[in-house]
């Protein structure tokens, strides 16, 4: 399928995100919004996320000092909503089907969710197009391990596990916090790698940072960045918001230092109707950073 087929063209959108100025074809890195939140368990709302996220980029300026990267010198192109159906296995579908030929043409997806349940055909897709194995590391308050949750396989609770069964063995999770007693025994006993947001403020982001790099070695990574991996405090627009979680500083340094070596990203699971712009506005800024790094690493 033509990925203009799969996607809502921009003429539809009164915002657009804000320095996506190339086309399709010359573009490096591939904006698009999923709006979907059929399986969020707690309470719905990341499907106004894509479209709030592009209308809070218009605060940015386009040259980042850190970085000294000039937006407007990025081919970045955002390709619009996905059409999506009320049924997740169908909807992680037809993602899946419009991200592999992103990948394929050697372009960055980076996806607006919606909820995390998204992620899974993201990764694959990435996986399957990348030249060798690569990793999956994903901030999150929560393990997301369940095989299935609500009788639903494809639920949001259960996108690691089926990234880990499915998918890539390295496997990395920080800002962890919340869990039945059964996902923190199947992560001890799996000998799951993970950081929980008390390991971050323990340890240090940077040393944090320096075991995993250690870990992948020369991996490749797709990166996934469950806003709720963030406290509350800074990211109160939530689907399932968790107390004591990683600063927005832990958050940007993980960035900073894992987007050079990915080839795919997402920011999921940010519910706008639950504050004022916030954590879209937060998560928007961290979406640019990521970019900025990952083209600074090409420069
Ligand atoms: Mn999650
Ligand atoms: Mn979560």
């Amino acid at each position: 399928m033509h990925l203009s087929l799969v996607f809502l063209v921009n003429m539809f959108y009164k915002t657009e995100m804000m320095d996506a100025l190339a086309d399709y074809k010359a573009a490096r890195y591939v904006i698009f919004g999923v709006p979907f939140d059929g399986t969020s368990s707690f309470r719905q709302g990341s499907r106004w996320a894509p479209d709030e996220m592009r209308k809070v980029s218009a605060n940015f300026e386009t040259y980042n000092a850190y970085f000294d990267i000039d937006f407007e010198d990025l081919l970045i192109h955002d390709a619009g909503n996905l059409e999506h159906y009320s049924s997740v296995d169908q909807t992680l579908e037809d993602l899946y089907h419009a991200v592999r030929p992103i990948a394929r043409d050697k372009k960055l997806p980076i996806m607006l969710g919606g909820e995390h349940s998204l992620t899974y055909p993201c990764v694959k897709a990435c996986s399957e197009e990348a030249d060798e194995d690569i990793g999956f590391i994903v901030m999150d308050a929560h393990f997301d391990l369940r095989e299935e949750y609500g009788g639903i396989r494809n639920n949001h609770a259960c996108v690691s596990r089926h990234v880990l069964d499915d998918i890539t063995d390295t496997y990395v999770t920080i800002g962890v916090r919340s869990g039945p007693k059964e996902e923190w025994d199947f992560a001890r006993d799996s000998g799951i790698k993970h950081y929980t947001s008390d390991d971050v403020r323990d340890m240090g982001i940077k040393k944090v940072i320096s075991e995993v790099k250690d870990y992948l070695g020369a991996k490749k990574i797709y990166l996934s960045l469950d806003m709720d991996a963030l406290d509350p405090a800074y990211a109160p627009g939530l689907g399932t918001p968790e107390p004591f979680g990683l600063t927005d500083i832990d958050v940007r340094e993980l960035i900073r230092a894992f987007a050079p070596i990915s080839v795919g990203f997402d920011v999921v699971e940010i519910a706008p109707e639950y504050d004022k712009g916030i954590s879209a506005l937060l998560g928007t800024k961290l979406l640019r950073e990521f970019i900025a790094a990952h083209a600074a690493s090409e420069k």
